[in-house]
């Protein structure tokens, strides 16, 4: 877990900041739900064998003895959120986003911590309609190219359904099976209990039998086939570059037909690719099946916040700090001091920033407070100009000062900044 410090706040207001323009634009109703779930929402919807449920949840256990989960992923939240507050009278389909810490116990490593963030989309309920999985991915993929993000692709792959999965499965374990021995560990145990993820393997000597296995695209029914048709004709419709992986899958139970992930395909100055992705996921008519035994078209896509930052850091991508201010108040003297709070309030409701220092009560100190922070006027409150109802406003690259009446002070920086 980690501390997200000031000098990093810029990259995180900018990807809030694009966020909100692509949810307003896109009309995503916001959010939020709590930290904590019970902890069957998780082990029902995410899969009993999954890596997640297996391994990396965060289990908490009140006064009373009751679990809680520390939330791993955001779906499953949204989906119970929706089904206990009867959501689908708000729209069908409804359009929701929310942004928020998840929670996973893994291995600490490069683009992998503990708590992360995520950015989430979800369409759910109305028509199982192809459109919809557009209707994800290009709010995303613009809220990505809003951030500057280059050289964006996006790997698409159906998963199948309940009826042609199966058959598929059956292929993958026979191609498997007399190879299972040069396999890793965790594929030996994914091959009896999550087969699909075989494909998932970031191992070396896995990647290289993948490369050979047996592709889903020859064994999925004509209604997934027309299905991924659709999807990738709307796709192409926009114009939104994909590539084609016959191997994606998602970690999730899930998901059903349409999974996807978002790369960008950036080298760094020194020749590094950015091998994780950006964003991903897909549809999971099944989820509401598993939770109230009634299927629910929906699909969704999260962006994983710092991937993205550091994608953005990798790619030089400049984000500009916070707006600063461009006036700096000093003064010297009890009275100066004490009358420059309500100075700044004036200032406030004028909405102008004014930097300050009221902490300090040497003029040098201050002096060298206002170079610091860079601003074009100073503005000097000294005992004698309490006493006459002025101020001095000191031009800082010039050196240049006038003393103004204090009741004309707003108005007369708001006309010179
Ligand atoms: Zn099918
Ligand atoms: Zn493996």
């Amino acid at each position: 877990m980690h501390d997200i410090l000031p000098q990093d706040q810029p990259w995180w207001d900018k990807v809030r900041k694009e966020t909100r323009e692509v949810v307003d634009f896109y009309n995503y109703l916001r959010i939020d739900t709590p930290i904590l779930e019970p902890v069957n929402l998780f082990e029902r919807s995410l899969g009993a064998g999954t890596e997640i449920v297996e391994k990396q949840m965060f289990v908490l256990k009140d006064r009373s003895g009751d679990g809680f989960i520390m939330r791993p992923e955001g779906t499953a939240s949204v989906a119970r959120a929706y089904l206990q507050h009867g959501l689908s009278h708000l729209g069908q389909p409804l359009k929701l986003y929310y942004e928020g810490p998840m929670f996973r116990y893994e291995r600490p490593q490069a683009g992998r911590q503990r708590e992360f963030h995520q950015i989430g989309f979800e369409i759910l309920g109305g028509e199982s309609d192809a459109i919809h999985e557009t209707q994800v991915i290009l709010p995303i993929f613009r809220l990505l190219e809003g951030l500057k993000l280059k050289q964006l692709t996006i790997r698409v792959n159906t998963i199948g359904c309940k009826n042609c999965r199966p058959t598929y499965v059956q292929k993958l374990k026979a191609y498997y099976r007399s190879r299972l021995k040069n396999t890793c560990k965790d594929c030996q145990r994914r091959y009896q209990f999550n087969p699909l993820r075989l494909l998932d393997c970031k191992e070396l000597e896995c990647q290289e039998i993948k490369k050979s296995a047996p592709s889903i695209l020859d064994s999925i029914c004509s209604t997934c086939h027309r299905h991924f048709k659709e999807v990738l004709e709307y796709l192409e419709e926009v114009k939104l570059p994909y590539q084609l992986d016959p191997y994606l899958v998602r970690g999730l139970d899930y998901y059903n037909r349409t999974v996807f992930e978002i790369f960008s395909d950036f080298h760094t100055p020194d020749g590094q690719k950015l091998d994780f992705a950006l964003a991903g996921g897909g549809r999971y008519d099944y989820l509401f099946d598993v939770l109230v035994g009634k299927p629910l078209p929906a699909i969704g896509g999260t962006i994983g916040v710092e991937r993205v930052i550091e994608a953005m850091k990798a790619a030089n991508i400049n984000v500009l700090p916070r707006s600063r201010a461009k006036v700096f108040l000093m003064h010297m003297g009890v009275q100066a001091k004490k009358r420059s709070l309500v100075l700044l309030e004036e200032f406030r409701e004028a909405n102008i920033l004014v930097a300050e220092s009221l902490g300090k009560d040497s003029l040098n100190a201050q002096m060298r407070s206002a170079d610091k922070a860079g601003v074009a006027l100073a503005l000097i409150f000294g005992q004698k100009e309490v006493f006459e109802d002025s101020i001095i406003i000191r031009d800082m690259k010039t050196g240049a000062q006038e003393t103004v009446p204090l009741k004309k002070i707003v108005n007369e920086i708001k006309k010179r900044i």
